[in-house]
């Protein structure tokens, strides 16, 4: 009766895992996708934990509090920390995976061979070398994006890199399949544990020599390794949730690495191995080009007499936390009937969906925020652009400069706009490390300082203004 309501219960979470996933392609539905994925989460726990089979709750009880312990504090990290925030998180699941494998390789070699059949011992091969790369692997890339000291920062490389990596992989895949053939032979003491430092290490070396701008695209990756090896563990516990949901947190992970490569213009095989995201000192004649400066007075002024503003947030405006002057902003041109989108890039900030986030937080309706390729065409009709902490993603120099990292990445055209202003800080390059030209053309003037105050200035300027009409 028991193992019946199980069966019921993991289709009904499978169920509301692949609504979870499919209500997250939009910010209005989002919440909703929260919801289903923690509602999966919970039938799940509940189900299995109800089994005959669980008889010692007290430990059960024990990791529920541990869980609690750790991921209560872990929700509250700001957003801006919420690409190491989730590689934690891989990490922790990984480190599940290969402890389980772990255990259930030793209970069963215990208990005689033939309860490791060549199909179970193939997946807890999987499943330890997969859960226990996840780990490390993620545990370094976390550390990388907290800017940790001891980490180094730099793609670290060094000659054969690639191939003595390589070498260590197949090396623990032909240990494991050794083990496949004879799984408590007399080698299988020293084989088993060398597979897991082997994986271990394997983490580390796939991560250092990755830039950290290629960093938000590896946890993705990672999050695919942390899916598959949740999948093997499904096949060694033979349990079916585990490998419907392992598919969709492994295929998940896989797709949206493609779509953040394919709006950053770069391979797989480029990102794991290009050692991008290495930070380049301005070029030359960077320091001799000029920046045209906007008073906060005059820069009101065009904005009030504009038909058309086209706000262009990025990784500044997370930073600064400037979205809800941002929304004060927005309120006092729709009143003067003024048009305002937002134009959303995909790679803008540091995570997928980074903008929405921060924009719907403020409450600026979703119709308002519009994705590049439907924005860009309007561009050349836009009065103003407003750049807020974007960088990288309106600089021209993608569309032409073979020479720079972000070649051929497709951008914002802010460029094609009347009037630009760009709001930021100083004249320090973006996370690709290189100058903008946007800055420099002869329509685009800038407003230097915090987003979040600067824009404050903006508000007050054209209340002010609102004021005395
Ligand atoms: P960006 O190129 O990193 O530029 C951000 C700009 O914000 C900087 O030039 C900085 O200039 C400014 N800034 C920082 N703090 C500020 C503050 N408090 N007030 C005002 N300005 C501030 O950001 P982006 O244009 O959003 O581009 C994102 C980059 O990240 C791309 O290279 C993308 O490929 C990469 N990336 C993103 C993702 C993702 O999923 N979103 C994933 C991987 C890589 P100052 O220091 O002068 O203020």
């Amino acid at each position: 009766m028991t193992h019946d309501l199980a069966q019921i219960a993991y289709i009904l979470a499978t169920t509301l895992f692949v609504f979870s996933l499919y209500w997250m392609n939009s910010p209005k539905t989002a919440r909703r996708s929260v919801f289903a994925g923690v509602t999966a989460m919970l039938l799940a726990v509940v189900a299995t934990w109800i089994q005959p089979e669980i008889v010692n709750h007290g430990w059960i009880l024990v990791a529920i509090i541990a869980g609690f312990v750790v991921g209560v504090p872990l929700s509250r990290v700001p957003l801006t920390a919420v690409p190491q925030r989730t590689a934690l998180s891989h990490a922790f699941g990984g480190l599940a995976a290969g402890l389980v494998g772990t255990a259930k390789y030793y209970h069963w070699a215990g208990e005689g061979a033939e309860h490791l059949t060549g199909f179970r011992m193939a997946a807890i091969v999987a499943e330890i070398l997969l859960g226990f790369l996840t780990f490390t692997g993620s545990l370094m890339a976390a550390g990388k994006l907290q800017e940790l000291k001891w980490i180094p920062q730099r793609p670290v490389t060094y000659p054969l890199q690639n191939v003595s990596n390589i070498g260590m992989l197949a090396l623990a895949v032909a240990f494991g399949v050794f083990l496949v053939i004879d799984p408590v032979g007399p080698w299988s003491s020293f084989l088993f544990p060398a597979i897991i430092v082997m994986a271990l290490s394997f983490g580390v070396l796939l991560i250092i020599p990755i830039g950290g701008a290629d960093m938000p695209t590896v946890i993705s990756i990672l999050n695919a390794y942390a899916g598959l090896s949740a999948v093997a563990m499904g096949f060694v516990l033979d349990n079916k949730l585990l490998i419907t949901a392992g598919a969709l947190d492994g295929s998940s992970g896989l797709i949206l690495s493609i779509i953040m490569c394919k709006a950053m213009n770069r391979s797989f095989t480029n990102v794991l191995f290009g050692a991008f995201g290495t930070v380049q000192t301005p070029r030359a004649d960077a320091s001799q080009k000029s920046y045209k400066e906007e008073t906060i007075e005059g820069a009101a002024q065009v904005l009030e007499q504009a038909e058309s503003v086209v706000i262009i947030p990025g990784y500044g405006m997370a930073v600064a936390q400037a979205q809800h002057r941002i929304r004060e902003l927005y309120d006092l041109l729709r009143k003067r009937n003024i048009s305002v989108k937002f134009a959303i890039h995909p790679v803008a900030g540091r995570m997928p969906g980074h903008m929405n986030v921060l924009l719907a937080e403020a409450d600026i309706p979703y119709d308002d925020l519009v994705e590049m390729d439907e924005i860009n065409p309007d561009m050349p009709q836009c009065d103003v652009a407003l750049v807020i902490g974007a960088n990288d993603v309106v600089n021209p120099a993608a569309r032409y400069d073979k020479g720079t990292p972000i070649y051929g990445m497709p951008i914002i055209d802010a460029d094609k706009a009347k009037t630009v202003y760009a709001i930021k800080r100083s004249k320090n390059p973006g996370f690709a490390g290189i100058d903008n030209e946007l800055y420099f053309a002869d329509r685009t003037f800038m407003l230097f300082g915090d987003a979040k105050s600067v824009v404050g200035e903006l508000v007050k300027q054209l209340s002010g203004n609102t004021a005395a009409h």
